[in-house]
């Protein structure tokens, strides 16, 4: 590590620029610097430019100017009315140029006064529709901003998460995405406060300046109440931002308790776990309740501390008030009392500190969880390279291939095998052998150590994930099926048109077409969350026919058949075996009998090959192969 004399030694720079540089990585690490760092991150993410922040903040300006004008109107109006005389508002500083404008006001009339308080109020209800219209405009403004912004992070976090590797989402419950998604949120409550704030601000000193204007001195007092609510509500908001990390962590509890409960329906019935998962739910409620009452108990103390500190304030400066004014004329007490409506209006204003600080404390927690979705750590996102793959010319190489999902446990032990282009490779072996993990790693659904898996003595990582994924079609374990309709599951991903004509001869290749025709609907029939309206053999059926529709050069079935029924498989396994006449195939199968037709069978063991060969080889070679075949044959 190179300490601060080190550094002048190398580049021979001073002092001087040694302290500027402890100062500025002192900065860089101060909690200040980090939450920047965050926030204009986020920023840069929702599409905030300076323009989005300039404009409202310039329009919040004039409008608090304006909200400022009228303030200041009211003492001339006050003071005239008081002493029942306006004349002085021709000499009346600011005043006296808007008076120069309109010379009736106090000329050639019965009742100068009346005029003159008629134009004094019209002047003070012009400013204050003036800045209320600038209000609106700001906030329609703001509101049209704010909508893209919104739009913009949560596409955002949305296309983060479809670039992270299947690992991810195998290590993260569906709770926890869908509530991070909701965290984006967050971010426009700050923006919301952020610019709440410069408005108040603005409005603040604008207030300021106009008791400034009638009392520099009990302005100055005013100031005292600064220090002392901020030292109160300090504690305030730091026990509020506590309370948010724990609500943080109950959220995330309880959104991972409900989806795991819905996704598991069946399961809690069948053992009659509604009691105990109603009793778990309602525990991590009920914290999740105190918490939510806590942080208002404690957030709740910031009005009334204020409303008193405020009123203990306005007392005392009106005991100074009547103490120096005791013997002064009534028309200058009078405009205390227009010191006093500002101050009354402002001092709660000072609060906005401790609001963008309350709001922060709050939003501080779930957007340190939304800010993870950024950085790559922990996102096993599959690396990939440039190339463009086209077409398988020889086949695929396993070399050496080691994985283990977790440290400390391998899955696949120096895996070696050669799939030729245009054949068929069986994998077969025991369950949790490591045959899908075999097919997921050359689907990439997992990254694998580089050279380990070679297309075309290339490195599968060389090319881009697209490209391969385009020359693929995957039929897995669990046929996955979309919420939408029969039509839009089989004819998902393809990027051409499909015909009423390609549709019917694939689902009646799948034998699928029969059991369509029988439904109202037929392919608009909807098949529910993961096709839950259909029979695992109808599901797996409607992932054949994609998989076939989709024609891609390399076909991988992962126990693709296993819920049907032995002549529906027969009959689908003819379909199959017509179309990947030609193509490069990869089947996991526990039935044997489906995969006697392999060009080669592979038995995979405890992640290791145990043996490999044609169906006759191995039967011959009376190994392993050979006793499970036999152990099926009476199946
Ligand atoms: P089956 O015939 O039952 O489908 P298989 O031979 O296909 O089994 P794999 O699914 O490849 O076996 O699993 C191999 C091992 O890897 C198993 O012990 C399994 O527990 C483990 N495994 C699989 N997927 C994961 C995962 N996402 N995270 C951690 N371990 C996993």
């Amino acid at each position: 590590m190179l300490k601060g004399a080190d550094f002048v030694t190398i580049t021979g720079k001073t002092d001087t620029g040694v302290i500027l540089m402890s100062i500025i990585s002192r900065l860089k690490r101060h909690k200040a610097y980090s939450n920047y760092v965050i926030m204009s991150k986020f920023f840069g993410i929702m599409g905030v430019k300076p323009i989005h922040i300039i404009l409202p903040v310039f329009l919040s300006f004039i409008a608090a100017s304006f909200d400022g004008i009228s303030l200041g109107l009211l003492v001339p109006l006050v003071k005239g009315v008081v002493s029942n005389n306006f004349y002085f508002i021709k000499e009346a500083a600011g005043l006296k140029y808007i008076v120069k404008f309109f010379p009736g006001v106090l000329l050639n009339t019965d009742s100068p006064n009346k005029n003159a308080f008629l134009f004094l109020i019209g002047l003070v209800l012009l400013f204050v529709v003036l800045k209320n219209a600038l209000n609106y405009i700001t906030s329609v403004l703001s509101a049209y901003w704010h909508g893209r912004f919104g739009r913009n992070i949560y596409l955002y976090v949305f296309e983060r998460f479809l670039t992270f590797g299947k690992m991810f989402f195998d290590r993260t419950s569906e709770g926890y995405l869908i509530m991070i998604m909701n965290y984006s949120e967050y971010t426009m409550k700050v923006l919301r406060t952020f610019e709440n704030s410069v408005n108040q601000i603005f409005t603040l000193a604008i207030y300021f300046t106009v008791m400034l204007m009638i009392s520099w001195k009990l302005t100055i007092v005013t100031l005292i109440v600064f220090p002392i609510l901020h030292y109160l509500l300090k504690a305030i908001v730091s026990r509020l931002y506590s309370i948010a990390q724990l609500t943080n962590a109950s959220m995330i509890a309880l959104q991972r308790n409900v989806f795991n409960i819905l996704s598991c329906i069946p399961l809690v019935k069948v053992y009659s776990k509604e009691d105990e998962m109603k009793a778990n739910f309602r525990n991590i409620n009920e914290e999740l309740r105190k918490l939510n009452l806590r942080s208002d108990k404690v957030g709740d103390l910031i009005n009334p501390i204020q409303e008193i500190v405020v009123t203990l304030a306005l007392l005392f400066m009106l005991a100074i008030v009547a103490l120096l004014f005791a013997e002064g004329k009534p028309a200058e007490i009078s405009v205390f009392v227009v010191f006093f409506y500002a101050a009354k209006r402002a001092l709660p204003m000072f609060n906005i500190f401790n609001i963008i600080k309350t709001d922060f404390a709050q939003a501080k927690p779930p957007l340190r969880e939304l800010y993870k979705v950024f950085d790559d750590t922990d996102k096993f996102v599959v690396a990939q390279g440039p190339e463009t793959f086209k077409e398988l010319q020889s086949g695929i190489e396993l070399k050496g291939l080691n994985f283990s999902y977790v440290k400390g446990r391998r899955v696949l032990n120096d895996v070696n095998l050669y799939m030729e282009k245009g054949k068929v490779t069986a994998l077969v072996g025991p369950s949790g052998a490591g045959k899908t993990t075999i097919v997921n790693l050359i689907v990439r659904f997992y990254d694998c150590p580089p050279g380990s898996i070679m297309v075309d003595n290339i490195d599968i990582r060389n090319f881009t994930l697209k490209s391969l994924r385009r020359e693929m079609a995957l039929v897995s374990q669990e046929a996955l099926l979309l919420n939408d309709t029969l039509r839009n599951n089989i004819t998902f991903g393809l990027d051409r048109k499909i015909t009423d004509e390609e549709l019917i001869d694939v689902s009646k290749k799948a034998r699928l077409y029969d059991f369509i025709l029988q439904l109202p609907a037929g392919f608009d029939t909807e098949v529910g969350d993961r096709g839950v309206k259909l029979s695992g053999g109808e599901k797996q059926r409607v992932a054949i026919a994609r998989a076939l529709l989709k024609k891609s050069e390399i076909l991988i079935l992962d126990e693709a058949t296993s819920s049907l029924d032995t002549k529906t498989e027969q009959l689908i396994q003819a379909a199959i075996d017509e179309a990947i006449k030609g193509k490069t195939t990869i089947v996991i199968a526990h039935r044997l009998s489906t995969v006697k037709h392999a060009d080669k069978i592979i038995v995979i063991e405890d992640g290791r090959i145990a043996e490999q060969g044609s169906l006759n080889e191995l039967l011959k070679k009376e190994g392993r192969f050979y006793r499970y075949w036999e152990d099926q044959k009476f199946f």
